[in-house]
């Protein structure tokens, strides 16, 4: 609203208050930064610097106190009239990142406003347990003023799959759902929510019947999500005596405390790509990925962290703010190819990697190979890194193995020389029943047809552990498959003695490989390859497995009987008001 201004000295008094409501917003947002680094990483943190530079704006602060002078009008209308023009111009965008980034300036504006109002902000800190967060957009500042484990979930009106939200809520394993049009007004402060991240529904006030029909998923997941034992040293063992190697996959710092806490042998695979799609600039500077890495190894010491290379994705898009790094497609530019024309980009991560690598042992994983020249073409490009590491002032020497992702039938085909090139392979299920099977995994019209359990992926992956067990090269199996018990123990018995997951399955796991013996597994495995269709195979599995496991396996029967888990949260939205 417009108040104009009697006298003058109101004029000045009104250009002094905002002054000073852009120099407190700047200290709240600079202090919110440092907490929010605590909280989910230095990448995530970043976000916020979008905010501080619309602060530091100069041209834009001038045409404020332009036109509180010129219109002789209350600081509140001036910023309005001046943010609003650029929020205009943000909305006619095509481009879906730079439309999400309108509810940064929509966020500093806001913290202006209040600001100048006095206004103290929401209490975050006073917000009560088990909350559901309904909205129409959501400030990310606000995670660094709350406690985030009261949080439960979050459905906003606005955002997508791109939005700095999805990105964070995905990384904190948080149920969210974004761009649910208009639900707003069926949902009121007390009511009773059941969110479902994983099909995108939000349902009011559901009935206790529909509540009980997901018991089941509710339970499975706040199963999965407790915190385990701390403090486990020593590597499970079958009952005949074999050591199994469990490694956990990781895609955000804050994540190594449950690789950590779950007793993981290091990182088998860390998915960089997060700490790409985080970032304002689309990709982060060699400095921010040498600190990244270096306190990810500092940390997983003394066990090992695989570094994969940036792999974006159809399933997983790119969502920078620079060409540099674009989106990508399933059978487009994904992983090492992408990296191969954008040698910059590739190099600085390289040098990254190399650098971090003198804090302790790190492994170089070139994801979405299917040619030896790729593999030749990154050996090159690490070998001339390495140089000018090993040439410039203070350039430590780090010691460093590099390893090849398995993922494409080809690459699986041509096993043997790939494998001479490389120290150690690292087979992606969910890649290679995706192109063994030609089914998307983001799709879910074919998600019936995505079967890790099909004979034809069995055989490859006895074909993989035959070539590895000659050519003695070590092999490490990092798809989703192998948090799954009956999957887990089909792979021991195919002779994977190194499995890689999500760090929350891995005491199941390690239960699992303790109350099996190999010579049992191997059979099992032997008798799977015997049957010609997935659900024989996952019905002799569960017959077979079942009674050898002293744990409860029925939240793992219905995933190897309908493996269809890669529908991708945030996909499909749909909001069921109260009956
Ligand atoms: C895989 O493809 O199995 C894998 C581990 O990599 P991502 O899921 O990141 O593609
Ligand atoms: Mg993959």
């Amino acid at each position: 609203m417009k108040i104009e201004l009697a006298h003058e000295n109101l004029v000045e008094e009104e250009v002094l208050r905002f002054e000073e409501a852009i120099r407190t917003s700047k200290e709240q947002l600079s202090l919110l930064k440092t907490q929010l680094e605590e909280k989910v990483g230095r990448e995530h943190a970043f976000i916020l610097d979008v905010h501080l530079l619309m602060l530091e704006d100069r041209s834009l602060q001038a045409e404020i106190i332009d036109n509180i002078r010129k219109y002789r009008a209350n600081a509140e209308w001036a910023v309005c009239q001046a943010t609003d023009r650029i929020l205009r111009a943000y909305e006619s965008l095509e481009d879906e990142y730079f439309r999400e980034r309108r509810s940064d300036i929509e966020s500093a504006v806001d913290r202006i406003l209040l600001n100048l109002s006095g206004g103290r902000g929401v209490a975050w800190r006073s917000v009560p347990g088990d909350l559901i967060i309904v909205s129409h957009r959501f400030d990310p500042s606000a995670f660094a003023a709350m406690d985030v484990l009261k949080l439960k979930g979050l459905a906003l009106e606005s955002g997508g799959r791109t939005s700095h939200m999805a990105i964070i809520a995905r990384g904190m394993r948080l149920p969210a759902i974004m761009g649910i049009p208009d639900f707003l007004p069926y949902v009121a402060s007390g009511d009773t929510l059941l969110l479902n991240g994983d099909d995108g529904q939000l349902i009011a006030n559901p009935s206790p019947a529909r509540i009980e029909s997901l018991r089941e998923r509710i339970d499975k997941f706040r199963a999965g999500a407790e915190p385990v034992a701390t403090s486990i040293v020593s590597s499970p063992v079958t009952t005949d005596g074999t050591v199994i190697c469990l490694q956990a996959n990781t895609g955000f710092p804050y994540e190594v405390a449950a690789a950590k806490r779950s007793g993981a042998e290091g990182i088998g695979l860390f998915r960089s790509e997060f700490i790409f799609f985080g970032h304002p600039h689309g990709y982060p500077s060699m400095e921010e990925q040498f600190e990244t890495y270096r306190n990810l190894i500092v940390e997983m010491r003394p066990h090992p962290v695989a570094i994969r290379t940036l792999d974006t994705g159809a399933d997983k898009t790119a969502t920078g703010g620079d060409d540099t790094v674009p989106p990508n497609d399933n059978m487009g530019l994904r992983g090492i190819r992408a990296s191969l024309l954008e040698k910059g980009v590739f190099s600085a991560q390289i040098e990254a990697i190399l650098r971090a690598g003198c804090a302790g042992k790190v492994e170089i994983v070139l994801p979405m190979v299917t040619t030896i020249q790729e593999i030749w073409e990154a050996k090159a490009l690490i070998a001339q890194t390495r140089e000018k590491i090993l040439n410039s002032p203070g350039g430590g020497q780090s010691s460093f193995t590099v390893g090849a992702m398995i993922e494409v039938p080809a690459a699986v085909l041509s096993l043997e020389t790939l494998a001479r090139e490389v120290d150690f392979l690292c087979v992606g299920t969910n890649d290679l029943v995706q192109y063994l099977l030609a089914v998307d995994r983001g799709n879910p019209k074919v998600a019936h047809l995505f079967q890790p359990l099909h004979p034809a992926v069995l055989r490859c992956l006895t074909y993989i552990t035959d070539v590895c067990g000659r050519t003695q090269k070590r092999v490490r199996l990092c798809g989703e498959i192998s948090a799954n018990p009956f999957y887990a123990i089909l792979l021991l018995g195919m002779g994977f003695t190194n499995l890689s997951m999500n760090p929350l399955a891995i005491p199941i796991i390690r239960k699992v490989i303790s109350d099996i013996s190999l010579a049992e597994a191997r059979l099992i495995a032997k008798k799977s390859l015997e049957l010609v269709t997935a659900q024989e195979i996952a019905d002799y599995l569960i017959e077979a497995v079942t009674p050898r496991i002293s744990l409860d396996l029925t939240p793992f029967i219905k995933e190897i009987r309908d493996p269809n888990g890669h529908v991708s949260p945030h996909e499909s939205f749909a909001f069921m008001p109260p009956a």
